[in-house]
């Protein structure tokens, strides 16, 4: 089994879910009292969203990379940036290591891809639906066909993720307007829902809705664990 290295913190809220998805998959796969090797490298989450809020991406990558090289030094084989947002900074990151990134949109689009799907709705930060590191490698690399939510439902679903999610706060009204954004989007003909932000999990589930939801933690976490297992 090889060892994961995971860049977390992003919130510390979703590093546990990567954290028990992992070891749940490894114990899945291997039985007995198997646990997965992990590396985790959590960063303070407050240091990078200023820098996110201040544009200062190459701030925010500096930290990444410093940390990144911490979890290759402890012995990680591969890692995994515990976070869509901050994949902005997935090259930057690249080019300071020497082990391998598992790409959280890889993944995601693997899956969505493996599975039929070809027009895709995305939900996560502002960043992640409006810029191009994400949505743009979806497309020009997966062919998928991505829809975005409007701009005042794009502001909702950004700001329950600072101010709630990444808080540890799960409120029902906040899920009540995932949903009937996610209800919007589902008129719009997608085969299917990104939950392209690793805090939604906590507040939306499948069992919410009819449309298929991929939940990006899940398939990451998963693909980490089919890595380790087999690489
Ligand atoms: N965890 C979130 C994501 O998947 C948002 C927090 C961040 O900005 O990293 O995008």
């Amino acid at each position: 089994m090889q060892t994961i290295g995971l860049l977390g913190g992003m919130s510390w809220e979703s590093t546990v879910s990567y954290y028990q998805l992992i070891n749940q998959g490894i114990k899945r796969e291997l039985g007995g009292l198997h646990s997965a090797k992990i590396i985790l490298n959590s960063v303070d989450f407050q240091a990078i969203e200023v820098c996110q809020a201040r544009n200062n991406w190459q701030g925010a990558a500096d930290i990444l990379c410093k940390a990144a090289l911490n979890v290759q030094a402890g012995g990680a084989d591969f890692l995994l940036i515990c976070t869509n947002t901050m994949h902005k900074v997935a090259g930057a990151i690249e080019a300071e290591i020497d082990i391998p990134l598992l790409h959280i949109a890889d993944a995601t689009a693997q899956s969505l891809v493996s599975q039929g799907v070809s027009r895709v709705a995305l939900l996560g930060t502002q960043f992640t639906m409006e810029q191009d590191f994400y949505k743009g490698r979806l497309s020009d690399c997966y062919g998928l066909d991505v829809v975005i939510p409007t701009t005042a439902d794009r502001a909702i679903i950004h700001d329950v993720i600072y101010n709630e999610l990444c808080r540890g706060n799960v409120l029902e009204k906040s899920k009540q307007e995932y949903l009937r954004i996610i209800n919007q989007m589902a008129v719009q003909d997608v085969d299917a829902v990104i939950l392209g932000c690793t805090e939604i999990g906590l507040l939306i589930k499948q069992a919410d809705t009819s449309i298929p939801l991929f939940d990006t933690t899940e398939i990451h976490a998963q693909a980490a664990v089919a890595y380790a297992l087999t690489s």
